[in-house]
């Protein structure tokens, strides 16, 4: 669905990516696991546009799109929800939610959509009328995901989920993150919290200064003594 070919980023004179290449299937979820710095957020802005590539493609659905604006890669359908969840403080949980469908015009569907994210997020209905900056951070990641699934994606994105989150707060946004790769979104999960993104993941990439170190299927890595020894604790 998503193919990056030898994407290299530089920031000014400093390369943050020096040749990645990676793949994205129609199905499941794919995690880009690494340490600080090591270029993951930097990928996914590759994606959707924040940063322009000064060397390598991403084609999604066939189509190059290295070349596009942010907002032409969002009507494509890949929702990006970066890191630090970034919701709009003075705005309600709701409006919030209806922000991320502002490129659509079919009303009906994203009626339908909106009650399906209050299915994902009980706590987001319950708490439908109230401002954003009220909620608890991991209520705020819920809000963040939820609006870039208003935006109908065929890729969901998402940068760091888990952090700064409690351990139940983490374990709930993971079954949400299954349920949502269920109705049919796959997903890439940037995470630092290795122990999770190989727990969810099927596929994963380890990045390490601004290239692939390893990759391969979840299960494999996490048996893999680098991985083990570097991201796992062990
Ligand atoms: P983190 O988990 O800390 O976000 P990361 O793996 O997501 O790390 P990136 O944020 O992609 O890493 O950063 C990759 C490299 O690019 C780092 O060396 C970082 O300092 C640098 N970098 C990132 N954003 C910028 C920027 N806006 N200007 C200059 N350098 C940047």
């Amino acid at each position: 669905m998503l193919e990056i070919r030898d994407l290299h980023v530089h920031y000014h004179k400093v390369a943050a990516l020096k040749g990645v290449s990676l793949n994205v299937p129609s199905g499941g979820i794919v995690t880009i696991i690494g340490a600080n710095g090591a270029g993951k957020s930097t990928t996914l802005r590759s994606i959707s546009g924040l940063v322009r590539p000064s060397k390598g493609e991403i084609h999604f659905e066939g189509e190059r799109v290295d070349h596009l604006a942010p907002e032409q890669i969002v009507a494509r359908g890949i929702a990006h929800v970066p890191e630090g969840r970034r919701v709009f403080p003075d705005l309600s949980v709701e409006e919030n939610l209806r922000i991320g469908a502002f490129l659509r015009s079919d009303k009906e569907k994203i009626e339908t959509d909106i009650e399906e994210v209050f299915h994902h997020f009980p706590r987001l209905k319950e708490r439908r009328t109230q401002w954003a900056r009220t909620l608890s951070g991991g209520e705020q990641q819920m809000v963040a995901i939820g609006r870039a699934l208003m935006s109908g994606p065929k890729l969901l994105l998402l940068d760091e989920p888990s952090m700064g989150l409690s351990p139940v707060m983490v374990q709930e946004l993971s079954r949400v993150i299954v349920a949502i790769v269920e109705t049919g979104v796959p997903v890439v999960l940037v995470e630092q919290n290795a122990n999770l993104a190989l727990r969810l993941a099927s596929y994963a990439y380890v990045l390490e200064v601004g290239s692939v170190a390893v990759e391969g299927a979840a299960s494999e890595l996490r048996a893999n003594d680098h991985v083990r020894r570097a991201y796992l604790g062990a």
